[in-house]
Parts: structure tokens; C-alpha cells; sequence
């Protein structure tokens, strides 16, 4: 029987267990994986910071073949490669008539793939067709997986909640597999220095040699202020993208900032955060929210890295019965790029 890597319950090891082959509806294919990668939500819904009602199968960025096709889909065949939007936005709501599906009123209660449904940490899955978009033959699945979730929460994160335009100075908070698509597509919107900052030495080269960064900050070397002194000779930053979020980034993030600066809250923080009001007033800075991403901003990626305009995240294959130690690898920030896995690896 297929296999899966299956999340019960908080604190408990996700256990790897045989699974029988799931029985598709009329409006959904069966996909056979061929990547999915690992982002850092998934440690978040072992540790309970994203709350999930197990048992599920985890694993959101998903890579694979059509391999069987329910009575009512249309435009796709048997064979076809395909990546998985992993949310179902309802298409009915206020939001979503306004263009902003990714904050859907009911995408809570519609499946989300590798959270409240079954995901790709699996051999095989079921998905509605209308969640896919097509993976084209010149790209590799494990890249193809990194952008359902990493990198459609970059494009949102730079398109639509930092608004980076022309001449922009970006500061990207924390150098994960988001990060590294941040860079690159803060640069095609025609950022003129972006920054990497972080704390391990391997990730901010990565950045610069591999992903488009510019400059970077080492936090373990230098403060924060002094390094974006350096880099921009005292004008500061039009953005910062946080990813850490919790109250020494925040106060990094808004002392960096220009006047009229965007802070861009893309991780996840547990806990309240402290805030200098007088600093954000003066500055006329703005703080937004940037949570994942729409469906069309996910085909807008696959077409860029179709055209070689984005360089692939994802660095290392691992069999789904790794799970346990790659989730807790990232957690300890020991993942350089993205991690994936191919379920077929024996
Ligand atoms: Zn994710
Ligand atoms: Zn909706």
C-alpha cells in the first residue's frame, strides 16, 4: 500500500504508515507525487502554533503527475505534470469578487491541502482540478513544489503587500526558502539593492551568490542599523520583510525603515509584539500583513521560472520516512534552501 507521513497530534512524532489508494470525486484527480517540499508551517502545526485537527497528512507544496481523472474535469489529461494551490477560496465572497482570494472569508472551512485535507507528504493524493496549475516539462517538480507555498507567499508578500517598486532598497528578514524567492522577485519588480539579514553565515552567501541579494547583514557580527548604514550610506530601507517577527525584529525592522517604509509581517510570530508608535508616526511607516497567495500569482511563477527569470529553492531529496528529522532540522535553522521529498525514493 502508498505510503504517507500523517500528523495525529501536537508534540507527537508525524508517523509514516501505509494509507490505501484515496477515492476521488467527480471533481478531483489523483496525483502522484513526485516532490513535495517541506516549509517551515509544517514544524509550526507540530508545535501547535498553527492550530490543525489531526489526523492529516501534512505537506502543502506539491509536485506531481495526473495519474487518474473524476467524470467532471476538464482541461487536463492523464500525465499531465501539475502543482497544487493548496487553498480553496470560495469565489463567492466579498473578498474574493475584489481580487483578494487569499483572504477568502471561508477558506477555513474549504479544503486546505496539507492542513484541514490530506496533503502531498504521500505517494498519492486527491485534489479538486481547479487547484492546479500546470508544471511545464523544462522545470523540475522540486522546484515547481517550492513555489506553491514559498514562493507564492514571496510574490504576494513584494506584488501586493509591499507594493516594491522601481529604485526600492528591500531588507529581507531571515534567509529561508520565502526569503531567497523574495530577493530575486524584489529585483524583477525593479528593486535597486536587496538585503539579506540574518544570523548564519551560509544562508547569507547563499543569498548573494545564488538568489540576487546585494548586500547582506549578519546579525551575529554587526547590528542591524550600523550594517543598512553601510549598504545604503544612511537612506535606509524602503521595506523589510519580517520573517521572524517577534520583538527584537520588529524593533530592527522599524529603526531600518525609511521614511514612509513598509514593515511586511510574513512569518508567523507566536507572541505580541512591542511597537515604538512615535518612530512609525513620524516616519509615516506602514505595517502590513502577507499571508501566502492567489492562484494567478502562482501561474505568474511558474511562467517566470519557465522563462528563466527565477532560480529554484529547493536543495535536498529525502524519503517521506525522514520526516521527523528534516522537520526538526528546520526547526533548529539547519536547512540551507528547501528541503523536498520524493515519495517514491526507496
Ligand atoms: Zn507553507
Ligand atoms: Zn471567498
Amino acid at each position: 500500500m502508498p505510503n504517507v507521513a500523517r500528523f495525529y497530534r501536537v508534540g507527537d512524532p508525524v508517523k509514516v504508515e501505509d494509507n490505501p489508494l484515496p477515492r476521488i470525486d467527480p471533481d478531483e484527480i489523483l496525483l502522484k507525487i513526485r516532490a513535495a517540499s517541506v516549509c517551515h508551517s509544517d514544524v509550526h502545526v507540530v508545535s501547535g502554533v498553527i492550530p490543525v485537527n489531526g489526523p492529516v497528512v501534512l505537506g502543502h507544496e506539491i509536485a506531481g503527475d495526473i495519474e487518474q481523472l473524476g467524470e467532471n474535469v476538464e482541461n487536463i489529461k492523464k500525465g499531465d505534470r501539475a502543482i497544487v494551490h493548496f487553498v480553496t477560496p470560495c469565489g463567492d465572497c466579498n473578498f474574493c469578487l475584489t481580487g483578494n482570494t487569499n483572504v477568502c472569508k471561508n477558506i477555513n472551512s474549504l479544503p486546505m491541502y496539507g492542513f484541514s485535507a490530506d496533503g502531498g507528504y504521500a505517494q498519492y493524493m486527491k485534489v479538486n482540478y481547479k487547484r492546479l496549475v500546470r508544471l511545464p516539462s523544462d522545470l523540475p517538480y522540486e522546484f515547481g513544489s517550492t513555489l506553491c507555498c514559498a514562493g507564492v507567499t514571496a510574490m504576494h508578500a513584494v506584488k501586493s503587500a509591499g507594493k516594491i517598486n522601481l529604485g526600492d532598497i528591500i531588507a529581507v528578514y531571515g534567509t529561508g526558502g520565502v526569503g531567497m524567492y523574495i530577493l530575486q522577485i524584489a529585483k524583477l519588480c525593479g528593486a535597486t539593492t536587496a538585503i539579506a539579514v540574518g544570523r548564519t553565515e551560509d544562508k547569507l552567501q547563499m543569498a548573494q551568490q545564488s538568489f540576487g541579494a546585494d548586500a547582506a547583514v549578519n546579525l551575529t557580527k554587526e547590528k542591524l542599523t550600523d550594517g543598512i548604514k553601510r549598504i545604503t550610506g544612511g537612506k535606509g530601507v524602503n521595506a523589510v520583510f519580517d520573517f521572524v517577527v517577534n520583538n527584537e525584529s520588529i524593533e530592527n525592522s522599524t529603526k531600518i525603515l525609511a521614511n514612509t517604509g513598509r514593515l511586511i509581517l510574513v512569518g508567523i510570530g507566536r507572541e505580541p509584539v512591542l511597537m515604538n508608535p512615535k518612530r512609525m508616526t513620524f516616519k509615516e511607516a506602514s505595517v502590513v500583513g502577507s499571508s501566502v497567495g492567489s492562484k494567478e500569482e502562482l501561474q505568474l511563477l511558474v511562467d517566470l521560472a519557465s522563462s528563466g527569470r527565477l532560480k529554484g529553492v529547493a536543495n535536498s531529496k529525502h524519503r517521506l520516512n525522514e520526516v521527523n528529522e528534516v522537520l526538526t532540522a528546520l526547526k533548529e535553522g539547519k536547512v540551507l534552501g528547501r528541503a523536498y521529498f520524493d515519495p517514491f525514493l526507496e
